[in-house]
């Protein structure tokens, strides 16, 4: 076939899971041409999202984002690997797969580190949180998940931050599935370094990940890294003196997608209308499965608006493969759970998706409860 004469395929169904997620038309035809990592016009559409993406984070000065390639977690990654001193002491909070995951990548980077586990759906105690931190004075930084995806639970920033502020701990926060979906200011949140990705509520394609840092504090992380190419201090010092260039060679295609991504967020009317158009998708969602008669893992005053885990139907003719094949066949897919305890499966709600999307998956679901 010529090349002029492939065009975009459509999207065959609609991805109703965390990210990668369905994204827009726009977003997938702005891949289609190559560019030098070495040119101007490239790296200046690098320094427009950098700036772009701290301005999201807060209207405060005082932060700046440094982009690293790879998936979610090679940010995550990249930065406790780098902010977190030789002689620094990393406190985690955990409930759930992602903050697990935090402890996980400390243990491999050899960062001294506790965890504070409250179980699979336990939501955050502060007073446990606020007497670790008063009794332990070796630590020097706090982690935690912001949108928990695994079981859609959203934890407090706020609370955290009060008490890391009080204590005189930075704040690091993975807000991978949250940011660009829930307004938030990370300055009046006393985020010190949030790291999130292109592919979840900023609706562009997978292949980066980003940390929006309090620069003050940034600047003094030279020499921490333990790692070459996710040294996250060095990858800024290069974005920064050389106007946009990163380190080793970053995702083009992708990057000038999420460029596309951001201007369709603007033209949406922001963080916003997006969180309004979120909610909206999440209320739909949440309400007709209740009335199809499925239950939801969590209580409302703890669920995101971002993915919702629901119960397995207890009855025995179910199978979560085959509901997915059905579901699949009409157009949507969905996600298996990520509990230990319970069984689930989760439908995301976040992308290029509308409450009409929405209503035409409960119908489907209808059409899919082969066992019932
Ligand atoms: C998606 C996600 C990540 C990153 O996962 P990757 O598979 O590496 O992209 C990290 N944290 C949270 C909370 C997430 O939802």
């Amino acid at each position: 076939m010529e090349p002029s004469q492939i065009e975009i395929p459509d999207n065959p169904y609609l991805l109703l899971t965390p990210g990668p997620l369905s994204t827009s038309h726009g977003v997938r035809a702005a891949m289609l041409r190559d560019w030098c990592t070495w040119d101007a016009e490239y790296n200046d559409i690098v320094q427009v999202i950098r700036k772009r993406l701290t301005c999201l984070a807060t209207p405060a000065s005082g932060y700046t984002t440094v982009l690293m390639q790879g998936s979610g977690t090679f940010s995550v990654e990249a930065c406790l690997g780098t902010v977190v001193p030789h002689h620094g002491k990393l406190l985690v909070l955990s409930n759930g797969h992602y903050g697990d995951r935090i402890a996980i990548i400390a243990k491999r980077l050899l960062i001294p580190f506790d965890v504070l586990d409250f179980g699979d759906t336990g939501p955050l105690d502060m007073e446990a949180v606020n007497n670790t931190l008063r009794e332990d004075r070796a630590i020097s930084h706090v982690a935690m998940v912001h949108c928990e995806t695994s079981t859609g639970m959203l934890n407090p920033v706020q609370d955290v931050g009060d008490l890391a502020i009080r204590h005189h701990r930075s704040l690091i926060v993975d807000a991978m599935s949250s940011f660009g979906g829930i307004p938030m200011n990370v300055n009046n949140l006393w985020v010190d370094y949030l790291i999130s990705g292109p592919n979840k509520c900023l609706q562009g394609v997978p292949g980066f990940g980003f940390v929006v840092a309090r620069q003050s504090q940034l600047e003094q992380c030279a020499g921490n890294a333990r790692s070459l190419s996710l040294d996250l201090f060095d990858q800024w010092l290069e974005m920064e003196h050389r106007a946009g260039k990163w380190w080793f060679t970053s995702p083009t295609h992708v990057v000038r997608a999420f460029a596309q991504a951001l201007v369709e967020l603007e033209a949406e009317g922001g963080v916003e209308a997006r969180h309004a158009r979120y909610v909206q998708n999440q209320a739909i969602l949440a309400q007709g499965m209740r009335e199809l008669g499925f239950a939801t893992l969590l209580a409302d005053e703890h669920q995101s608006p971002i993915i919702t885990a629901f119960l397995s139907p207890s009855h025995p003719g179910y199978e979560f493969g085959r509901f997915h094949a059905e579901l699949k066949q009409r157009g949507f897919v969905i996600y298996p759970g990520k509990v230990t305890k319970t069984d689930t499966f989760r439908i995301g709600n976040i992308g290029h998706v509308f409450p009409d999307d929405i209503l035409a998956l409960l119908q489907a679901v209808r059409e899919s409860m082969y066992w019932a």
